[in-house]
């Protein structure tokens, strides 16, 4: 019990960083693709901007507002993928889903922080939460732009 709870207490720590200094927030880039996220359960926004040359991701911004939950993970998600292909930052949402829904953190690459997420995963709501930037950023990167909710029930 004792040592779940340091690991606990470790994860708060690194999300709360996350939250209170968030990494490439609100940085100008000469974006080439964006999209925006809603999470209206929660009143979480974010907002995506990608600078895609080549199929790499030179630059990332997000700017946004809602639960530390939501930024942080919109934080850790642009400290992820910057630097990485495209295809790259596609299959590091594609972990970071699995691991909402499994509550198991991956091992790959890159997802040292953020795995401090994982417990995230036993709360549906924060969920939605934890996924919002993710979503955002997929559909920045595969669908051009746009707007996401996490709100699915109309599709
Ligand atoms: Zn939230």
């Amino acid at each position: 019990m004792a040592e779940s709870g340091l690991l606990e207490d470790l994860y708060r720590e690194i999300i709360l960083d996350h939250y209170r200094q968030p990494r490439n927030h609100g940085v100008t880039i000469e974006s080439t693709c964006s999209a925006e996220g809603a999470n209206p359960l929660c009143g979480d926004q974010v907002c995506i901007d990608v600078a895609l040359v080549d199929g790499l991701v030179e630059g990332i911004s997000f700017s946004g507002h809602g639960c530390s939950i939501s930024q942080a993970s919109a934080s850790m998600m642009t400290e992820y993928v910057k630097g990485r292909t495209a295809a790259e930052a596609l299959r590091g949402v594609e972990a970071f889903q699995q691991m909402m829904l499994t509550g198991e953190a991956p091992e790959i690459d890159g997802f040292d922080d953020i795995a401090s997420l994982v417990g995230v995963a036993k709360f549906p709501a924060r969920v939605k939460c934890a996924s919002l930037a993710w979503k955002t950023l997929a559909q920045a990167l595969a669908e051009g732009g746009g707007s996401v909710t996490t709100d699915d029930g109309s599709r």
